[in-house]
């Protein structure tokens, strides 16, 4: 059993590069990689997003067979395992905490202290120990994303958490949730509430990274780390104590056993910025502009 386990954890929202940067990150020498530690029960259970890769590990297995997962398993999965934090998205509680984050901490914490939230923070605790034991690695990098999520991993007694908050501009993020819906047909929401609904987020993630302070935490943001991923990283490295190392060129799997992530993680990809985004807004001039006006908020 390690002493001390540092768990590496990616807050953002979803089509923001979190899959990229825990490809990257998962380069290092020192770091298991898990992807979305949050997604790990449903992947057993085959239940939830995760059908088009049949919710099998990274490395083609389902979780239970998979070399890694099994062996992390071995003595704590059971019939209360739980490794997702559940809280009400939308209620007015957490609006207001988006709006107010400097007067809204004890909501905020207490969508985490529910009795369920608590067990299941016990059992994500188990599972970070299992895997630096497992994995005899001394930083763990999990992608998970929730930011309410990374409040209850800043709870863990037994890791030594650090966050990552990678932010992409809200335009493109709209722009791309809106694509990928349009392929897995998952919702007909329009863009002006797709914006307005990242936006949203934006100031959850915001929020909750106050409560959590700066110590821990530091910001990337998507546009910089695929422009410049070795300046990026390095920015990583030196904040949370890990040896530099060379910046990938390509984002591909390698021996990795990972839970989710964006479909598209299994093809070998040049490092790139996305910005096929942008003609969309030269005929959404509304949309436009609002999405600057929210980027600067
Ligand atoms: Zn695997």
């Amino acid at each position: 059993m390690h002493n001390s386990i540092t768990v590496i954890y990616i807050i953002s929202d979803r089509r923001s590069g979190s899959t990229l940067l825990e490809n990257m990150l998962s380069k290092s020498n020192e770091t298991v990689s898990v992807g979305e530690l949050a997604m790990l029960k449903g992947h057993i259970k085959k239940e939830g997003p995760g059908e088009i890769w049949n919710w099998n590990c990274s490395c083609g297995k389902p979780v239970l067979q998979c070399d890694f997962w099994s062996k992390v398993l071995a003595n704590i999965y059971d019939e209360n395992f739980e490794t997702k934090i559940t809280w009400p998205y939308k209620s007015s509680k957490a609006l207001s905490a988006a709006l107010l984050p400097s007067i809204t901490k004890n909501n905020l914490l207490k969508f985490i202290h529910t009795k369920k939230n608590i067990q299941t923070t016990k059992k994500l605790d188990e599972v970070y120990a299992a895997i630096a034991n497992i994995s005899n690695k001394k930083f763990i990098v999990d992608s998970s994303k929730d930011p309410m999520q990374a409040l209850a991993v800043s709870e863990c007694k037994n890791v030594d958490a650090k966050f990552i908050w990678l932010s992409r501009d809200l335009r493109a993020i709209t722009y791309s949730k809106l694509k990928r819906w349009k392929v897995n047909k998952r919702s007909d929401k329009k863009p002006m509430e797709t914006l307005t609904d990242s936006f949203y987020y934006k100031r959850i993630c915001s929020a909750v990274l106050k409560i959590i302070g700066n110590k821990n935490t530091i910001k990337i943001n998507y546009e910089s780390l695929a422009a410049d991923p070795q300046k990026e990283l390095d920015k990583i490295c030196k904040k949370f104590g890990l040896q530099n190392y060379a910046a990938p060129e390509f984002m591909e799997l390698s021996n990795d056993h990972t839970i989710a992530g964006t479909p598209g993680r299994f093809e070998r990809k040049k490092i790139a910025a996305d910005d096929s985004w942008k003609d969309f807004y030269k005929q959404n001039k509304l949309l436009n502009v609002l999405g600057k006006v929210f980027n600067s908020l």
